[in-house]
């Protein structure tokens, strides 16, 4: 389509506004952000993002709508993988696209293309994801108070040597995050002592499956080097500090204790 774009870690207001150009005409953002929990002002961006003739768009598949919605933050467009918390049970492939102004040219030439290229779900998949939304308050409620646990746990083990997760007081971007979020989500990343381990507690994981995706009841671990960020120049990898000792856990709706327990014997044992 002739797009070009730069990347910038969007946490950084100034560095953000220096990379706009006479000709862009988006913002693309996710807050947190995936794997790192970097965390991005939404209503300074969307102001940003309008002083310069632009849109800004939200990935919010990280908290849902239940604990973020940037539409009322000033963002133009939200976009969901409903795959994950929307869905929630990790059996359909499914998005969301919401805008603030059905009205406008973007708003219409979503509605064309949708109408007339046929991205649709199919009866089946429609079904499952309506009847899973009935439960993402209280699934997402309960995942995020298991998430703050296990954070919290995590961090207490002389195997991690970090912790990355917004609701802990003194990550760097809690503050702004619970300006904008009404919730923490149960993302959490987390390193290892060195590679070895990290891949080795993959393989010793009983309950908690390792497997890609995230949202899902059920609690996965993710090595996002060799698998979601797999593809990621080597540079950018370096700059945002993704390693080979990095791992990503979405946390389910089970029992935190039980977690726990197997995070326990995989470190640990
Ligand atoms: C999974 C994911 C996507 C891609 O969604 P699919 O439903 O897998 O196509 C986009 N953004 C984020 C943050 C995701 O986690």
């Amino acid at each position: 389509y002739g797009l070009t774009y730069d990347y910038v870690n969007t946490a950084d207001l100034e560095a953000t506004a220096a990379k706009i150009r006479p000709e862009t005409k988006m913002i693309f953002i996710e807050t947190p952000s995936n794997p790192m929990m970097l965390v991005s002002d939404i209503r300074a961006i969307a102001e940003l993002a309008h002083k310069n003739g632009a849109l800004l768009t939200v990935d919010n598949t990280f908290l849902s709508p239940h604990f973020q919605k940037p539409l009322t933050l000033g963002a133009d467009i939200v976009v969901h993988s409903a795959t994950k918390y929307l869905c929630g049970h990790n059996d359909i492939i499914a998005g969301v696209i919401a805008i603030a102004n059905a009205d406008s040219d973007y708003g219409k030439d979503l509605e064309l293309y949708i109408k007339s290229e046929g991205p649709n779900l199919t009866p089946i998949d429609s079904w499952l994801l309506l009847r899973s939304i009935k439960t993402l308050g209280i699934r997402v409620e309960r995942q995020a108070q298991s998430a703050m646990k296990v954070a919290e746990w995590l961090r207490t083990q002389p195997t991690v040597t970090d912790v990355y997760y917004v609701g802990l007081p003194d990550h760097p971007g809690h503050a702004l995050h619970e300006s904008q979020a009404t919730g923490f989500g149960s993302m959490i990343s987390f390193k290892t002592e060195s590679p070895e381990h990290a891949v080795r507690v993959l393989g010793r994981l009983k309950l908690i499956a390792f497997a890609e995706s995230l949202g899902g009841v059920e609690s996965l671990l993710t090595y996002p080097i060799a698998q979601t960020h797999a593809e990621m120049p080597k540079e950018l990898l370096a700059r945002t500090g993704l390693d080979d000792r990095l791992l990503r856990l979405s946390v389910g709706i089970e029992d935190a204790g039980d977690l726990i327990a197997d995070l326990d014997q995989a470190l640990n044992g």
